[in-house]
């Protein structure tokens, strides 16, 4: 049985103190048995936060990660410094990544390789945009993404990654995708890891919905087949929204 997982990303949000208040609510929370929780602050604050969850079993992940062990890349931060400040998850590909910074699947397999050498669960994001899915490219972009980002991924290493389908027009709109429209596409993603890997592989990848989960959606979503989880932003920034969906993962 797949176990459920609901991350938190913080984006660009919060002060520090904000951010370690946060994670000590996050912390308190009571999430059901089968239900893992990950919190993906600002890099400023991944120490502060790992501080403020120490003790519970609450993860702390990266948003993003580079794929060069050290030197000259101004801005970056490796894996190891990911990983020296608490990390176990990094989230790779997300759409205001792809989208706003201009990241491609090339890049993102690359990272995604680099966090894998390092022991890092990658939360592989991918999505269409509205006009894809207007336009009948849904599955096509979906598994482009998922070709590309994956490319040179073993089967072993897959049972390592996590996935995050993540339509862009349901991020930070307000506007979720149906919890039918969420599934058709996870099982496809599903289908797709079978064929390309095997069954077993493809049944035990978590699959996490991302796209204004909010408390009075998440339940439904989360009872879908194929959905293993939920990768939450604007809802994230408040702990009793956060707790609550965290609840609907039980
Ligand atoms: C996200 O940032 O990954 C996200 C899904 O944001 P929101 O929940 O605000 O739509």
């Amino acid at each position: 049985m797949r176990r459920t997982l609901i991350a938190g990303n913080w984006k660009m949000n919060l002060s520090r103190a904000e951010a370690t208040e946060l994670a000590k609510g996050v912390a308190a929370a009571k999430p059901g048995e089968n239900t893992d929780v990950l919190v993906c602050p600002s890099n400023v604050y991944l120490d502060a936060v790992s501080t403020s969850v120490a003790g519970s079993s609450v993860a702390v992940g990266g948003q993003d990660v580079y794929f060069e062990s050290g030197g000259a890349f101004t801005g970056e931060t490796s894996t190891d410094m990911l990983k020296d400040v608490g990390c176990s998850y990094v989230i790779l590909g997300h759409s205001e990544r792809r989208n706003v910074i201009g990241e491609c699947d090339k890049l993102i397999n690359k990272k995604l390789h680099a966090a894998l050498a390092a022991g890092l669960t990658p939360v592989l994001c991918v999505g269409e945009l509205l006009e894809e899915r207007e336009s009948g490219k849904t599955t096509e972009v979906v598994r482009g993404q998922i070709t590309g980002s994956l490319a040179d991924v073993s089967a072993d290493q897959m049972a390592k990654v996590v996935i995050a389908y993540e339509p862009v027009w349901a991020i930070g709109t307000g506007k979720t995708a149906s919890p039918e429209q969420a599934q058709e596409v996870h099982a496809d993603i599903r289908k797709m890891l079978a064929d390309q890997y095997n069954e077993d592989t493809a049944g035990n990848v978590q699959i996490l919905y991302g796209g204004s989960v909010k408390p009075d959606n998440a339940k439904e979503l989360l009872g879908q087949a194929d959905i293993d989880g939920a990768l939450v932003g604007g809802a994230s920034l408040k702990p009793d929204s956060f707790a609550a969906i965290i609840a609907a993962g039980n």
